[in-house]
């Protein structure tokens, strides 16, 4: 008898995790995640209002992969690179940030545009808000290089402003060929610039967490830029309630309390 999708889908993930060292994932309580000493500069949450109150591991890092996902997205890394479709960004950019992680990921990460430290070291979430990601993407008992991690867009804005329409517009096709070739089972959308964009919305990010939507084959789910949880640690308990809800529908409990 075949297992029902989400039972296979549980069992292949705790099988990866299995090889990767991982030996448990069960947390006693909601991650205790560092608390700001300063503003975040480089990423902030860009929009409108929050709402009130509250497989294997040897598989190689994109875009030096080998198999058929990364073969597809070294092509698109090739392609971002020599894009210049928006010309301020091509103009002010040092250099473009394409995506980083597991070419066949089943869980996708989206955010908004490189910052400062993107910018400078070519990948995605390296500064502050990064850290803060990778800390979250631990207490879920996972590694960073089991997601594959991206962004709307793969060029920094000067000052760190909120991407166009036009400029999102523009490289929306290399976001969907990443999606496509990683072919991921489920995406998280990081803040309200990537869950707008990704499921042409208008909403808060506040209304559209807390429940899945589907884009391209995949579940998505939405919850605040880790950047916004540097400015307001206190909304990092409702990031681990989508978190755990995110690995509920895989099988795996995360433990609250
Ligand atoms: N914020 C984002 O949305 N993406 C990054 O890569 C870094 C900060």
């Amino acid at each position: 008898m075949t297992d029902p999708p989400t039972a296979r889908a549980a069992r292949q993930l705790l099988e990866s995790l299995e090889r990767s060292g991982v030996t448990h994932l069960a947390r006693a309580s909601e991650p205790q995640l560092p608390e700001p000493d300063a503003p975040e500069p480089d990423a902030p949450e860009p929009d409108a209002p929050e709402p009130d109150a509250p497989e294997p591991d040897d598989r190689q890092v994109t875009p030096s992969g080998t198999g058929e996902s990364s073969g597809g997205l070294e092509v698109l890394c090739d392609e971002v690179a020599a894009c210049r479709l928006c010309g301020e960004l091509a103009k002010t950019r040092t250099q473009t940030v394409f995506g980083v992680g597991d070419p066949e990921a089943k869980i996708l990460f989206v955010g908004e545009a490189p910052g400062a430290d993107e910018d400078r070291l070519g990948e995605p979430f390296v500064g502050r808000a990064g850290k803060l990601l990778d800390q979250i993407i631990e207490a879920c008992g996972m590694r960073r290089e089991q997601i594959y991690i991206c962004n709307i867009l793969k060029c920094r804005p000067p000052g760190n402003r909120n991407p166009t329409p036009d400029e999102a517009g523009n490289c929306r096709k290399f976001l969907d060929g990443q999606i496509a070739a990683v072919r991921p089972e489920y995406i998280v959308c990081w803040g309200s610039v990537a869950a707008r964009n990704l499921l042409d919305s208008t909403e808060t990010i506040g209304r559209m967490r807390r429940k899945f939507f589907e884009y391209a084959g995949a579940k998505v789910l939405c919850t605040y830029h880790p950047s916004y949880l540097l400015r307001n640690p206190s909304a990092k308990k409702d990031v681990w309630e989508d978190m755990q809800m995110l690995f509920a529908d895989m099988g795996i409990t995360l433990k609250s309390n």
